[in-house]
């Protein structure tokens, strides 16, 4: 069986984005992450070109792996020419794949984006749809959407936007064939799988923390992914 540190030398970008870290400590000093969270891209990297097996399964059940925001400052700067932000993706992937990520509150968090943008962009083509926000999620916009949602036709007029029409301009109606474009390039790039995989290890969490799951969105344990804050995140400064 391969190694962790084998699986991610199949990943494109962990080779691309790590050559020889030197912990100089630039990417840290540029990491707008670094800034908040409990999150240090120097230690990151260190901790990985280490190779052991035990940290490195660490890593990928952490939270660690969830903070970069994938700004790519890191890339920029580094003098070594690595890139972390690439190394948290390969990591990312890793994770999702073993289904460590539910290991982690920022991890399971994976659930809740799946059923949010990922589907949406397999149902309407776009990440965020006026038809896909529930009111009801929003604690404070919600009100906003809901007069929204009720005078969609003419709030969208005002906006100049081709909203639910095939034609040209914003949120247009896109085309059938499009949308089944795009689910092929997930199928064949491996989206439609890592989809599979989130859902699958959710499921069994959810069993674990005795909360309700099903096809519906929002259930309990999408409710909990969505709502969960252990206040451990940010750096103590
Ligand atoms: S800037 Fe580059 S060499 Fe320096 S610690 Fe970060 S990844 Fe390593
Ligand atoms: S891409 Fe991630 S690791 Fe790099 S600077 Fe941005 S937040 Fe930090």
């Amino acid at each position: 069986m391969s190694t962790l540190y084998g699986m991610l030398l199949t990943d494109v970008r962990f080779v691309e984005g790590l050559n020889a870290c030197m912990n100089c400590g630039v990417c840290t000093a540029i990491c707008p992450a670094a800034e908040f969270y409990n999150y240090d891209p120097r230690k990151l990297l260190n901790q990985v070109q280490l190779k052991d097996e035990s940290i490195i399964e660490e890593l990928l059940k952490s939270e660690t792996i969830w903070y970069c925001g994938q700004c790519m400052s890191c890339k920029t700067r580094c003098p070594r020419g690595n890139t972390p932000a690439f190394v948290v993706q390969a990591l990312r992937k890793l994770s999702v794949k073993l289904g460590f990520f539910v290991e982690s509150e920022k991890g399971r968090q994976q659930f809740a984006i799946k059923r949010t943008v990922g589907e949406n962009i397999l149902k309407y083509g776009y990440c965020v749809h006026p038809e896909a926000v529930a009111p009801s999620m929003h604690p404070e916009q919600g009100p906003v959407w809901q007069w929204v949602h009720e005078n969609a036709p003419s709030v969208m007029e005002r906006l100049g936007a081709s909203y639910q029409k095939q034609e040209a301009g914003t949120l247009r109606k896109i085309a059938i064939e499009d949308l089944d474009e795009l689910q092929s390039i997930f199928d064949v790039t491996g989206g439609t799988e890592m989809f599979e995989t989130i859902e699958k290890y959710s499921a069994q969490q959810a069993e674990k923390m005795k909360l309700e799951f099903n096809d519906q969105t929002p259930n309990e344990y999408f409710f909990n992914v969505y709502t969960e804050d252990n206040h451990n995140h940010q750096r103590n400064l």
